[in-house]
């Protein structure tokens, strides 16, 4: 039997029909309402290779260096040509098309995904890593299934096989034919608030077919119901500009103005709420855990196309923010736990990972750190950053959750454990650790595949919808590479664009650099930097700050001999205050975004770090003139990092400021006078203590008296206590890591919410 029907399929049936077709057949069979459709089974695509004798050439012509793109290239034709070119026999052929012919009258439209099946690998499907095709018929169905079964060889799939070290031969195919909906309304449901787990139904609605809510290229409706009472709490409707339909003509999907008439309409009836609150019930009731279902209306009748569990949500969570479990500073082997937990320290960047453990002590010492190593070392340094990227993991002694390894392991999406005390001299080198960067643990061992949780997934959009809010939320960039993934987030822009990385990896200090290759090679530098993230976000805004690197920092670099020796480089020399008493670097920073404007980046904004008075922000603003920068007509501030600056904001407003950003890393520093990076202090270092939120509160209400924007760009914009504070007094943007954006999101739209619905009540 080349295909089974949906409503014999249940979720253990995943050998057969692939995830995607066992979520949908177990659906189905809890008598949900699914689009009706079946299954082109994994193993009509062995026997298809295996009869025709193509297996073997196939897995051969993919066995390529992954690194090498050109062959990866060339493997990824060699394969698909191969099963596009081989007859699909006829006693399949038939197979498939008659059950096409059963699904509606005969002439449906259908959607054919890929589905794909791996024994030990459920992640060998990598989402998004095979093919789909909506609006399908019969005269390209059959094409359509076997593109599906090429698609197990994309460039991407064969990549991430072969780095896996996972056997080609060990992944099948399924191919899902299913009827296309054509929505009149749709959206998707949170049986659960994702962000706090609180027991309410999040409904997003907008016209058309889901394609637009999903992609988060229409503000839907909100809708929000009480699963006590059923009562739709509030209902929030948007202005739907647009919707995405299929074009009668092409069969194509397109978007189209929604008419006048219906732009501020209400998409959902009482009734649909109500029906898909007991769809919700009913979905979580059968997988018992909170569901992200997406759902459309067709013809009255309410249909589920998908649902997969929450992940934002903690099993348990009672909407309580989650922190890193452990303490922070010294450790002592598996002893003290009883368990497998070999060292603690703080869960700076997610994820799960397991591999061999690298003892880096010196830089020489890197090239010994393989793909899928985990790096353990004091603290890392911008020349770490390549062996971060092929690295599984990071561990550091040192630091805190604003050091550079959790900024950068942030960015490159690799989970990091910080600050464990001594964890290069518990870990031994070469035994195989997993660490937990959520929980802030390095245990002994490794865990099972299916554990570890991919890195990239954790920057995917854990929901996928974007909430739209009236305070902007947007992303902090460190590391230019870190743009592509920081602008799919779907960010309003970048809060916080580092500069500092990009000078400290030319290995040299900006005075060395500068006398060995001139002026004009370290503005292309930082030209060449800044524009991969203002290019990337154009036309969204991106706010770049001068270089503001501690002379510690710098002292690692040629010629950081030069540099001055300090008690305490944080209290020292560095931000604006250096940028003022030697001017001749940061001139070349204004002039690179002298030169950055005149290319037309016009989303560029200036910040100035560490200011402490009208003064500073004064002599920074001639130096802007002086750099060609007009401060009347570009967009420009500065980061509210000392106690000074929030006491002086009215100053600094007079100063002729657009925004101030908090830099709540510096001002929690400054304000309890607890070292940053220092593991010993880290437990009082506390961005929601009273005194920090005082100094932020009194800025905010300042700030919006004299009309000037303000933002927060330190860690603790990621946080929802933080986020929830900020949102209460009125903060005009929010700016996140990378893998907190989305949940920020949420969190913002939910305080928003209750402001609106407590002005009315
Ligand atoms: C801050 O101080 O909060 C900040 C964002 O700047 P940095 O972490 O680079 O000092
Ligand atoms: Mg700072």
């Amino acid at each position: 039997m080349a295909v089974v029907w949906l409503d014999d399929v249940r979720a253990d049936d995943l050998d057969l029909v692939g995830g995607k077709g066992a979520s949908l057949g177990e659906l189905t069979g809890a008598g949900l309402p699914v689009p009706p459709g079946f299954v082109v089974t994994a193993s009509t695509y062995r026997a298809f290779i295996e009869d025709a004798g193509i297996d073997d050439e196939l897995f051969a012509a993919v066995e390529v260096d992954h690194e090498d793109s050109a062959a990866l290239q060339a493997a990824h034709e060699a394969a698909h040509d191969l099963i596009m070119e081989t007859p699909m026999p006829d006693d399949v052929r038939e197979e498939i098309l008659d059950a096409y012919r059963s699904v509606g009258e005969g002439d449906a439209f259908v959607a054919v995904r890929s589905s794909a099946t791996a024994e030990d690998l459920p992640d060998a499907s990598f989402a998004g890593q095979q093919e789909t095709f909506l609006n399908v018929t019969e005269e390209d169905l059959l094409d359509r299934v076997k593109e599906c079964w090429a698609s197990l060889f994309s460039e991407r799939a064969i990549y991430y096989r072969n780095r896996k070290g996972f056997p080609h031969d060990k992944v099948d195919i399924a191919v899902v034919v299913q009827q296309m909906v054509d929505a009149e309304k749709s959206g998707v449901m949170f049986t659960r608030h994702p962000s706090t787990g609180k027991k309410e139904i999040i409904i997003e609605a907008a016209w058309g077919l889901g394609e637009a809510v999903v992609s988060g290229t229409v503000s839907p409706d909100n809708y929000v119901v009480s699963r006590e009472s059923g009562e739709v709490e509030t209902a929030t409707i948007a202005d739907k500009k647009t919707m995405c339909v299929r074009d009668e003509e092409s069969g194509e999907t397109v978007m189209r103005d929604v008419p006048n008439g219906r732009r501020h309409e209400r998409v959902l009836t009482d009734d649909e709420v109500s029906r898909l609150l007991e769809l919700g019930e009913l979905v979580e009731d059968h997988y018992e855990k909170p569901q992200d279902v997406e759902w459309a209306v067709y013809d009255g009748e309410v249909y589920m196309l998908q649902s997969r569990p929450i992940t934002t949500i903690a099993e348990g969570d009672d909407g309580e923010e989650t922190e890193s479990e452990g303490d922070s500073g010294g450790s002592s082997r598996a002893t003290a736990t009883g368990d497998d937990v070999l060292i603690r320290g703080l869960g700076a960047s997610p994820g799960i990972a397991s591999g061999r453990a690298r003892i880096v002590t010196k830089l020489d010492h890197l090239d010994q750190v393989a793909e899928g190593d985990i790096i353990v070392t004091e603290m890392t340094m911008p020349d770490m950053v390549p062996a971060m990227k092929r690295a599984a993991g990071i561990v550091t002694d040192e630091g805190g959750m604003t050091s550079h390894a959790a900024i950068v392991s942030r960015e490159l999406g690799v989970p990091a454990v910080v600050g464990t005390g001594d964890g290069t001299k518990t870990l031994e080198d070469g035994e195989v650790v997993t660490i937990d960067g959520d929980k802030g643990t390095v245990r002994e061992g490794e865990e099972p595949e299916e554990k570890q949780r991919q890195p990239v997934e954790e920057a995917r959009p854990k929901t996928p919808v974007k909430p739209m809010t009236a305070t902007e939320v947007k992303v902090n960039v460190s590391i230019p590479e870190a743009a592509e993934r920081a602008a799919a987030t779907g960010a309003d822009g970048v809060g916080l664009l580092r500069i500092e990385h990009m000078v400290l990896t030319l290995g040299k200090t900006p005075e060395r650099f500068i006398e060995q290759n001139g002026e004009r090679a370290y503005v292309d530098e930082i030209v060449s930097g800044v524009r991969e993230a203002a290019e990337e976000f154009y036309p969204r805004p991106v706010r770049v700050r001068t270089l503001d690197a501690p002379t510690d920092e710098f002292r690692q670099l040629e010629g950081g001999e030069n540099e001055p020796r300090e008690h305490n480089p944080m209290l020292g020399y560095r931000g604006i205050r250096r940028g003022l008493d030697n001017p001749s670097v940061f001139r070349l920073e204004l002039q690179a975004f002298r030169r950055l404007f005149d290319m037309g980046y016009d989303n560029l904004e200036v910040m100035f770090p560490l200011v402490n008075d009208a003064e500073d922000v004064l002599r920074a603003k001639e130096h802007m003139r002086e750099a060609g920068i007009d401060p009347e007509k570009r967009e420009w501030g500065v980061m509210i990092e000392t106690p000074a600056a929030a006491l002086c904001i009215e100053e600094l407003a007079d100063a002729g400021i657009d925004f101030a950003s908090f830099g709540t890393n510096d001002l929690t520093q400054y304000t309890l006078a607890v070292d940053r990076n220092n593991e010993h202090v880290a437990d009082i270092y506390d961005e929601l203590h009273p005194a920090v939120l005082k100094l932020i509160g009194d800025t905010i209400e300042t700030c919006r008296e004299v009309d000037v924007k303000t933002s927060i760009c330190g860690q603790a914009g990621s946080k929802p206590k933080m986020v929830q504070f900020l949102v209460d007094k009125g903060v005009s943007s929010i700016s996140a890591n990378i893998d907190a954006v989305r949940d920020v999101q949420h969190e913002v739209k939910r305080v928003e919410q209750r402001l609106l619905l407590d002005s009315v009540r």
